[in-house]
């Protein structure tokens, strides 16, 4: 953790839940947040952003989405802008996750631009970044983080409270983590890059059982949890582990 910064902890559900479900996980959530002090962020399916930004307005929990377009409006069938989540109630979005990197071909100017439109909707970015295993077991982590973050984050970013998720992609939904020392090794200088103020969260396979010491780690402000975050008693059991 970084003095003075308020841990976020954030909840990707990817492609999951319907309706009834997602209703249920978010209401579980809000249940268990009153003893939670980090920051509680939800991001569900495009189509529950809005039905689960009311219900969960004047609560502690806040609702994001997991991807935005980088134009403001126009013809681009099936996209979702920055504006339209911003006016539906969400806070966060977040950009770059691994998965689009791959299943979409999103590259870090992709993720530039896109995190430039939601400055200027008024959302708060995430963008995430991490090696893949091949990258690791070559010894180019820090560079491949470093050149990502170089490359993802626009002017403003800092300034406007962005966030920067290290996930790298061989520990995301495997069961795998990265060693506290490989961690904190990113994340330093991760802060080295991007300042003292911005928080850095950790993803990729965080769970109630390990969180309290990836959280510890200097310069982890939190995390992002996807499996995780799909079982209220689990996200929960990760936030209350960040104190
Ligand atoms: C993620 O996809 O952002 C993630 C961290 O997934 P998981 O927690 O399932 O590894």
């Amino acid at each position: 953790m970084t003095p003075g910064i308020r841990p976020l902890i954030a909840g990707n559900w990817k492609m999951n839940t319907l309706v009834r479900e997602a209703v249920d996980l978010a209401k579980a959530v809000v249940a268990g947040a009153g003893s939670v002090k980090a920051e509680l962020l939800v991001c569900p399916p495009f189509p529950y952003v809005a039905g689960l930004a009311g219900m969960l307005a004047g609560s502690t929990v806040a609702v994001g989405a997991q991807d935005c377009h980088a134009k403001e409006k126009g013809a681009h069938t099936g996209d979702v802008a920055a504006a339209m989540l911003k006016d539906c109630g969400a806070s966060y979005v977040i950009l770059g996750h691994s998965e689009r990197r791959a299943d979409h071909g999103e590259t870090d100017a992709m993720v530039k631009a896109k995190a430039m439109a939601a400055l200027a909707a008024g959302l708060t970015p995430i963008i995430c970044v991490g090696e893949t295993l091949a990258q690791r077991e070559a010894g180019q982590a820090l560079e491949v983080v470093h050149g990502q973050i170089a490359g993802s984050l626009p002017e403003g970013f800092v300034a406007a409270g962005g966030v920067v998720a290290y996930e790298p992609v061989w520990a995301i939904g495997t069961g795998k983590v990265p060693s506290e020392e490989d961690i904190a090794a990113v994340h330093a200088a991760m802060r080295a890059q991007v300042g003292g103020t911005t928080r850095l969260l950790y993803g990729g396979s965080m769970k109630p059982s390990n969180a309290e010491a990836i959280l510890a780690l200097p310069n982890v402000d939190g995390g992002l949890i996807g499996g995780a975050a799909l079982v209220a008693a689990d996200f929960l059991g990760v936030a209350k582990a960040a104190g």
